[in-house]
């Protein structure tokens, strides 16, 4: 059984080692800005009021985001599994897993410097589907917009990718989610990997770290 959290400041590459480990665990990856989306999308009371929230480029509260999590957490899917990516954040959050029964298995770290995320998240592209580019690895024509690859869909950059958002991100990490990376560590789940390296070599380490055989 994997109760997974994938942990590290913004860049990290989070999403992209969930997505590349959930398809060999057989897992759903669980993002509360996913769940956030589509309850957004669907219009529901709770998307509403996380709509006006994420608009005014605040974080989403508490009570809001483990109410979510908890719900999704529960759906049959996740019964045998599940990887979690932007959650937990913070301590309080830590903690909800606890409570609903479901603690982490495994923490796993994505260890990276200050100026590799800014590099990073200052070059980032996303698609409506989930995929993100580097902005230097997409050559682009003058005049035309960057494609997905997957689906042709349009690249744009994430609304908290500009440098003061990512500054304030920074700053939650520090003062909010290094308490989890604490906690996690004196629970013994927490498995350090160096996310500085190509996202094949980080997949690697994790599977290792994780004892998952590659053979
Ligand atoms: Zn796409």
């Amino acid at each position: 059984m994997f109760r997974i959290a994938f942990l590290g400041p913004p860049g990290a590459g989070k999403g992209t080692q969930a997505a590349l480990l959930a398809p060999v665990l057989g897992v759903p990856i669980v993002m509360p800005g996913a769940l956030y989306r589509r309850a957004i999308a669907l219009g529901t009371p709770l998307g509403k009021q996380v709509a006006s929230v994420v608009e005014s480029g605040a974080m989403v509260p508490n009570a809001i985001t483990n109410a979510v999590i908890a719900q999704r957490l529960a759906e049959p899917d996740c019964a045998s599994g599940f990887i979690l990516d932007g959650f937990p954040r913070e301590r309080e959050q830590l903690d909800v897993l606890e409570q609903i029964k479901t603690p982490l298995t495994h923490a796993v770290l994505l260890v990276i410097d200050e100026q590799e995320i800014y590099r990073r998240l200052s070059d980032r592209l996303v698609c409506v589907c989930g995929l993100q580019f580097s902005r230097r690895e997409m050559p682009v024509e003058p005049g035309n917009e960057a494609m997905c690859t997957a689906c042709d869909g349009t690249l744009t950059r994430r609304k908290d990718d500009d440098p003061e958002r990512i500054a304030r991100r920074i700053v939650h990490y520090h003062e909010q989610t290094e308490p989890v990376i604490a906690a996690c560590r004196a629970q013994g789940v927490l498995a350090e990997v160096n996310g500085q390296q190509p996202a094949a070599a980080v997949q690697h380490d994790i599977r290792h770290a994780l004892g998952i055989s590659e053979h």
